[in-house]
C-alpha cells in the first residue's frame, strides 16, 4: 500500500481533531469523484516508511483519532497495509479511534479482518445524483453513504447493523434492519420510518 498524503489536524474526516491517511489507488471510479488524482495505485510513499511518523504524530494528546481514506483503503491492494497500521494503533494508542472511508457497501466489507480494529466505517460509493455536502449529511459526500458503528454492528448478526446519524457533531447509533434502506431514502426519512416502526412494533 502506498500513501499519497497525510493530513494533520484535520476536522473534516470524522469527529474531533484527526490524522487522515490518504492512500493511493481506487478502481471503483465513481462518477464525479472529488479525488480522481488518487485513483492510480503507484503514486506516493510505501506505508512502511511512514509508520513511525504516523504513530509519533497520532500520540499527540489533541488527536481524537485517525481516519483511513483515499483512494480506496479496503481495496485488496491496500487493505493489508491499513490492517497493519490499525493493529499498531490499537496496540500502542488504544484510546485513539479509527474511522475508515470506503466505497464498498457494508455487506461487502463487514467480514474483513480489518473491521475488528475499525471503530466507525463510512460506507458506500459516491453517487453524483445523491450528492449532499450540507451539514445534514455530515462526513459524507452523497446521501446513500452510511456511517456505521462497526464495533456495535459486529456484535449483532448479519441481519442487523447500526448506522450512526451525525447530528450536530454527535454520532448516534441506531439499530436497524438493512431492509429499511431503500435507495434514495434520506436520513430524515429513515429516522422517521425507523421511529414509526419501533413505536408500532415495540
Ligand atoms: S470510492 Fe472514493 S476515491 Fe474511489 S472513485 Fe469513489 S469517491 Fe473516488
Amino acid at each position: 500500500m502506498r500513501i499519497l498524503d497525510i493530513k494533520k489536524c484535520t476536522i473534516a474526516d470524522g469527529p474531533g481533531i484527526r490524522l487522515s491517511i490518504y492512500c493511493s489507488g481506487c478502481d471503483l471510479h465513481c462518477k464525479g469523484c472529488h479525488n480522481q488524482e488518487a485513483w492510480d495505485f503507484n503514486q506516493g510513499t510505501d506505508y512502511k516508511e511512514l509508520l513511525d511518523e504516523i504513530i509519533s504524530e497520532l500520540e499527540k494528546s489533541y488527536y481524537k483519532g485517525i481516519t483511513f481514506c483515499g483512494g480506496e483503503p479496503l481495496n485488496p491492494k491496500n487493505v493489508d497495509g491499513f490492517l497493519e497500521i490499525a493493529k499498531l494503533i490499537k496496540e500502542k494508542l488504544p484510546t485513539k479511534d479509527i474511522w475508515c472511508y470506503t466505497g464498498y457497501e457494508w455487506e461487502d466489507v463487514k467480514d474483513l479482518e480489518i473491521m475488528k480494529y475499525i471503530d466507525v466505517a463510512v460506507v458506500g460509493p459516491f453517487i453524483l445524483k445523491e450528492r449532499d455536502i450540507t451539514s445534514k449529511n455530515k462526513w459524507r459526500g452523497s446521501k446513500n453513504q452510511r456511517v456505521i458503528d462497526v464495533r456495535m454492528s459486529l456484535a449483532f448478526n448479519t441481519k442487523l447493523y447500526l448506522a450512526g446519524i451525525p447530528n450536530n457533531g454527535d454520532f448516534v447509533p441506531f439499530l436497524v434492519y438493512s431492509d429499511y434502506f431503500p435507495n434514495g431514502m434520506t436520513d430524515e426519512e429513515f429516522i422517521e420510518k425507523f421511529l414509526e416502526n419501533k413505536k408500532n412494533n415495540g
